[in-house]
């Protein structure tokens, strides 16, 4: 728990967001800007700052985290219809929240690259 961190904060419940997925590791909620018509942040509790700090005791935590994504994308109609995953990792590639999150991004409109 980093108490600056605005992800950190929406998985204790100190800051809102639109939660559409939570269990003991890992929240799903709505991008506050969505850049898709589907447009959903998979989290894990844990501040980890972004995957280069991942170590293979993350790994089932990882995978969990693609397990739901697949499950929230069949929930939105979109399994279907198409969708990308994306997790953005340091300043080239704007990543702009430094607590590991995965992008999902799906809908018609769908524009690439993000931003
Ligand atoms: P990234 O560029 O990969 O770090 O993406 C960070 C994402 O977090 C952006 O798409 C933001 O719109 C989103 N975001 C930032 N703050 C919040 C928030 N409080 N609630 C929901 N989404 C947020
Ligand atoms: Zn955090």
């Amino acid at each position: 728990m980093d108490p600056n961190c605005i992800f950190c904060k929406i998985v204790t419940g100190e800051s809102p967001s639109s939660i559409v997925y939570k269990d003991e590791n890992i929240v799903a909620f709505l991008d506050i800007h969505p850049a898709t018509p589907v447009h959903i942040l998979i989290v894990p509790h844990q501040h980890i700052p972004s995957i280069n700090h991942i170590t293979s005791d993350h790994e089932t935590l990882l995978g969990k985290m693609y397990t739901v994504a697949k499950q929230l994308a069949v929930e939105n109609g979109i399994s279907e219809s198409g969708y990308r995953l994306i997790i953005n990792s340091g300043p080239d590639a704007r990543q702009a929240v430094n607590h590991l999150h995965l992008h999902l991004l799906g809908g018609r409109e769908m524009r690439f690259p993000m931003g």
